[in-house]
């Protein structure tokens, strides 16, 4: 572990509220992993203060962002480039790098979520029928991560219809092979068949509520939950209860954030590791 001194290296994440955020834990043990005189730390950052920040995080010394509730929209808008078409479609970003006075953008939860789903739930998405429910910031990223690796069928039910209809009518004009649907009920779902039901909203993470009830269900799918603020959340334990194989968002917490390591500092050897024992 480097003890910081003038040459120290400065990264963080944005966020408003953010001190929940197990980001820091995650990224200082994969520098002291990597040997990198570097710090990583949370910046409770209020929305009216997000552009000032953009602006004034290089001239700090500032490396490199990361992006949380409520700014991954306002930081794709904020950076001078977004160089992957994907990150662009999906409108959101969550990882900034400063480079020579410019500002790159990247969004690795999509690659982060399929990255776990084929670690955690061994699921090939490459023709997969998926029900997501949440049409939010992650949903986003879910959605066109899951359509760019193929998913068959995407259904989107979501609290408030206007947003998945928005939502599933963005991503027909940019997959046109997938087939696309905003579902009105969890009645509606029940009727389908799906291989794969993703939870994108925060429900569940700071009590026992779900977004949609699995029992509607007369298929079997796998059942990946975004949250991970418990070991098991309701979303996985009513999954398990119906014997239906589960996981929680906390492998895609650290995927996405090993991808955004390895974006900043080009190391990737051993960086996974370092951040799960950072958990225990
Ligand atoms: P967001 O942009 O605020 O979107 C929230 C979504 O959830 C919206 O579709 C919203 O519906 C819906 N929702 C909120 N409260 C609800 C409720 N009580 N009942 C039903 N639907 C509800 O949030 P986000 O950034 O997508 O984050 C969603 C969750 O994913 C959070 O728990 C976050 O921590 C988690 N997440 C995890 C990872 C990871 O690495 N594991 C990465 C990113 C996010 P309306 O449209 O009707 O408001």
């Amino acid at each position: 572990m480097f003890l910081i001194d003038s040459e120290t290296a400065l990264y963080g994440v944005a966020g408003h509220p953010v001190r929940h955020s197990l980001s820091p834990r995650l990224h200082n043990a994969a520098f002291a992993k990597s040997r990198i005189n570097a710090v990583y730390l949370a910046f409770d950052i209020e929305p009216n203060y997000f552009k000032a920040l953009l602006r004034t995080a290089p001239s700090l010394g500032i490396k490199g962002l990361n992006v949380t509730i409520p700014h991954k929209e306002a930081a794709f808008k904020g950076v001078n480039y977004v160089p992957s078409a994907l990150d662009r479609k999906i409108g959101a970003i969550n990882t900034i790098v400063f480079r020579n006075g410019k500002s790159y953008g990247y969004n690795t939860d999509a690659p982060g979520l399929l990255e776990d789903l084929r670690s955690k739930l061994h699921i090939s998405v490459s023709g997969a029928r998926v029900l997501l429910v949440g049409a939010g910031g992650s949903a986003r990223a879910a959605a066109f991560g899951l359509a760019q690796a193929g998913a068959s069928e995407i259904s989107v039910l979501n609290r408030t219809l206007k947003r998945s209809q928005r939502l599933a009518s963005e991503l027909s004009r940019s997959f046109p092979k997938t087939m696309l649907r905003a579902l009105r009920s969890p009645v509606q779902a029940g009727e389908a068949k799906f291989d794969l039901v993703i939870n994108a909203t925060p429900c569940g993470m700071q009590n026992d509520a779900v977004a949609f009830d699995l029992s509607y269900l007369r298929c079997r799918p796998a059942v990946y939950d975004l949250v991970y603020t418990a070991r098991r959340t309701p979303f996985q334990k009513k999954a398990a209860s119906l014997g239906l194989k589960n996981a929680n968002g906390l492998g895609m917490l650290v995927a996405q954030a090993a991808i955004a390591f390895g974006i900043w500092t080009g190391k990737t050897t051993g960086v996974r590791q370092a951040m799960q024992k950072a958990l225990r």
